[in-house]
């Protein structure tokens, strides 16, 4: 069997993790052991000197649109949300200093007793010091989600790639839970992402990352090994990016690492 390749073929990425990701059997609450394989996870990368960011979802707490359809005030059930976020920010810091990963967490929402507020310029020298900055409370407002955040954050601190963790491998033609004969892709463009509505993450999120020519990678978190395998150019779960070989033609030096 030929060895897989240890050298990262990326110099930063931005993960996306969902709230769910994080919750154990019931896909509800935080637990530990979830937790700590997750910053195994992270922990491979990092090790590899990949600059990392995370952006972390909060759909094992509570999810705004779910709720407003339960009569709660869609505002308001946002900003609960977002503070779901936090929490789920401040739990995978901890767990991964714990791990001896230096790590830092912002939230876009101001709640200053507990956690920094987001600044691009301290993020990225963070990033520059080897640290994973976990982003937390999405983009800060109301009716927007993580997976748009992640597409933000990714373009803000140029990273290569935005990798997103899922409960599947990828991109489906169905739903494989309930259709075990979807197709699965191994790539897709954002267009037909878009028009199919195959519903992997929110519109906005695939707009933006179109936009900004940022290929997305859809993969399984809970397969171990397999975030780092991406990070070294493995071909693992869905390539969303533009025409062929748009992925790929993004330059590194297009990379800043310029902070003031
Ligand atoms: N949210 C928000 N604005 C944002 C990001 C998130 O209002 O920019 C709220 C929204 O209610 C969302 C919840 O935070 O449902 C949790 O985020 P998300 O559903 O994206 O978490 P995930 O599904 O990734 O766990």
């Amino acid at each position: 069997m030929a060895t897989e390749s240890n050298s990262p073929v990326y110099r930063r990425v931005l993960v996306k993790v969902s709230g769910e990701a994080l919750a154990g059997q019931g896909g509800h609450g935080l637990d530990a052991t979830v937790l700590q394989s997750v910053a195994v996870e992270l922990g491979a990368v990092a090790k590899l000197g990949v600059s990392l960011g995370v952006v972390i979802g909060g759909g094992n707490f509570f999810r705004g649109a779910a709720a407003a359809l339960a009569q709660h005030d869609r505002i308001n059930a946002d900003y609960i949300g977002m503070l779901a976020t936090i929490m789920n920010a401040l739990a995978l810091q901890q767990t991964l200093a714990a791990a001896n990963i230096p790590a830092y967490a912002q939230s876009a929402l101001p709640v200053p007793s507990v956690i920094d507020p987001y600044a691009r310029t301290q993020a990225l020298e963070c990033l520059e010091q080897g640290r994973v900055v976990i982003f937390a409370a999405g983009t800060g407002n109301p009716l927007f989600t993580t997976d748009s955040a992640a597409s933000l954050r990714a373009i803000e601190i140029r990273a290569d790639i935005m990798l997103k963790a899922t409960k599947v491998d990828g991109v489906f033609s169905a739903d494989p839970a309930k259709h075990p004969d979807a197709e699965r892709f191994d790539e897709i463009s954002y267009e037909e992402v878009l028009t199919q509505r195959l519903g992997i993450m929110d519109a906005t999120a695939v707009i933006l990352c179109r936009e900004h020519n940022l290929p997305i990678r859809v993969f399984d978190m809970a397969v171990p090994g397999g975030l780092k395998r991406i990070v070294c150019g493995a071909n693992v779960g869905t390539l969303i990016h533009g025409d062929s070989g748009a992925a790929n033609r993004r330059e590194f030096d297009s990379y800043s690492t310029n902070v003031e």
